[in-house]
């Protein structure tokens, strides 16, 4: 490898006038940040091997340490980024493909931030959530289109598998072995105790997870890791993964030294072998294909599971929605560009996709204008960064909503972006051991719980302020939607008109 001209991007500022030479900072850092030099008689900072991943700041007992950008390096410029300059020098040394880890961090619009909800004054009185009822259970899956009544007037339930949730918000699909044992069991159980559902991503289900499997959704992606009968017979529901937002249009790859021990057994592939998913599933090149895939997926579990099909958000994001409502899909998840993932190439991440709020729209009104939109249900993904994120998806058009990496900041991630590093100092995108051992999957199943329950009686309150009860009756009600600062085609797609009209 070539001389890569780097600088680091962070400085370590240690204050030697609190520092007590504890040395909790070395014990903290996986990256091999802190040591103590004994010449000098104190601890010292190698910062070209800083992440600014924050464990050694929040550990550290005297508040010594502050962990700062280094802006000096480099002569940027309004067209040369700092980051754009360090990536050449990157690739001119190694000669390979870029590696980034958590969204798109691009400056490229986020439409949630243009978008304003609706509140009740004087008519239509808005509604006490503390005092009156308010509905958050969802239910996902096909919905019949017409309803039956026996001869004696009596309703006969015909409704297809649903996904019965207590609020619309799910974890999203993050596989065993791109996060750790305790990540998962730590979604696992707030996803039991807030009566909705995690998502075992491509990397199968481990053992010790099938008696929360009532709460999980089993995932079936291109390298098919860890599927067999006992694994879709576990899940309350099936998702067949064509894209992720964060990579649309390619596999997945899990490099082969976190392919160790009990993910190795997982996946059902040999210990340190990359765990390489390849771009297209290779049964599937038409909808006719999709469709044998969910039937067959369905008479394996004696069509009792609603068939989830994950797509990326893309140009053509509406038609192939179509599309996979036609394959006999229950549910549709799309997953907006700003998705995270452990590992994705960075120029494909960063420019690859559309945004989720665009996707969504134009999805929804494309399933209305062809009288299917009952057939499925939708689930919204990609930077869901809040209640306010999840409420505006819903009133554009989603049952329910994906969080992912809203999820694992509850968890402690501070979002350094290395997880394809496998040196996760929080526990969560690690497979060594004694990193893992620091997510408490008590401590973080209530955290969990505690960012779920917060955001759920934020949406209630501004359902409320709406005068609107009821997440269904919420559910695509774009007229409680403004936009601020959005030019006519942005308006149109979203379907909503500006604030003021
Ligand atoms: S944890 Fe804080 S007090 Fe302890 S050695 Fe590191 S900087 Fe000094
Ligand atoms: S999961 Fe861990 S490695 Fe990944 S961004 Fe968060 S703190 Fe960093």
């Amino acid at each position: 490898m070539a001389q890569e001209y780097l600088y680091p991007e962070f400085q370590v500022v240690r204050d030697l006038s609190r520092c007590t030479g504890c040395r909790a900072c070395a014990a903290q850092c996986a990256n091999g940040v802190h040591r103590y030099d004994a010449d000098r008689g104190q601890m010292v900072s190698d910062e070209t091997r800083c992440v600014n991943c924050h464990r050694c700041v929040a550990f550290c007992p005297e508040r010594a340490l502050k962990i700062v950008k280094d802006r000096q390096c480099f002569r940027e410029n309004d067209n040369w980024s700092g980051d754009a300059i360090r990536e050449i020098y990157r690739q001119a040394a190694s000669g390979g493909v870029l590696l980034s880890s958590m969204g798109n961090a691009k400056e490229y619009p986020v439409y949630w931030d243009r978008l304003l909800i609706n509140a009740s004054q004087v008519t239509n009185p808005s509604i006490d959530p503390l005092r009156e009822p308010m509905e958050t259970k969802t239910f996902l899956g096909k919905k019949p289109d017409t309803l039956r009544r026996d001869a004696a007037g009596r309703l006969v339930p015909e409704l297809p598998p649903q996904l019965e949730l207590d609020t619309p918000i799910l974890f999203s699909a993050m596989s065993y072995g791109s996060i750790s044992y305790n990540a998962h069991e730590s979604l696992a159980r707030a996803a039991q105790a807030l009566g909705t559902c995690y998502n075992t991503g491509e990397g199968g289900l481990h053992r010790d997870f099938y008696r929360y499997g009532a709460n999980t959704i089993v995932q079936v992606a291109s390298g098919r890791f860890g599927v067999h009968r006992d694994y879709l017979e576990a899940g309350a529901a099936i998702e067949i993964k064509i894209g992720q937002g964060a990579k649309p249009g390619i596999g997945g790859h899990l490099p082969g030294a976190k392919i160790v021990g009990d993910v190795s057994a997982t996946r059902m592939i040999p210990e340190g072998s990359d765990a390489i998913s390849p771009a297209p599933h290779h049964d599937i090149y038409s909808i006719e294909d999709l469709r044998q895939l969910v039937y067959s997926l369905k008479e394996v579990t004696r069509g009792e599971k609603p068939v989830i099909v994950k797509i990326a958000a893309v140009h053509n994001v509406a038609a192939i929605a179509s599309g996979v409502a036609r394959s006999g899909a229950d549910i549709i998840a799309i997953d907006g560009f700003r998705g995270g993932t452990g590992a994705a190439p960075t120029r494909i991440r960063d420019n690859v996709g559309i945004p989720i709020e665009l996707a969504l729209a134009a999805v929804d009104q494309r399933l209305r204008d062809e009288g299917i939109r009952s057939s499925v249900s939708l689930i919204a993904g990609g930077s869901i960064r809040s209640s306010a994120d999840a409420l505006k998806a819903i009133l554009l058009g989603a049952d329910a909503v994906y969080i992912a990496t809203a999820a694992l900041l509850a968890l402690g991630c501070h979002l350094c972006r290395s997880c394809h590093s496998g040196r996760c100092n929080w526990g969560i995108a690690t497979q060594r051991p004694e990193l893992v051992a620091r997510l408490d999957p008590d401590e973080g199943a209530q955290r969990l719980v505690n960012l779920v329950t917060a955001w759920t009686h934020e949406i209630k309150e501004m359902m409320g302020g709406m005068g609107i009860n009821s997440i269904e009756a919420a559910r695509g009600n774009r007229m409680m939607l403004r936009g601020v600062g959005l030019n006519e085609i942005e308006l149109g797609i979203l379907g909503v008109k500006h604030a003021g009209q």
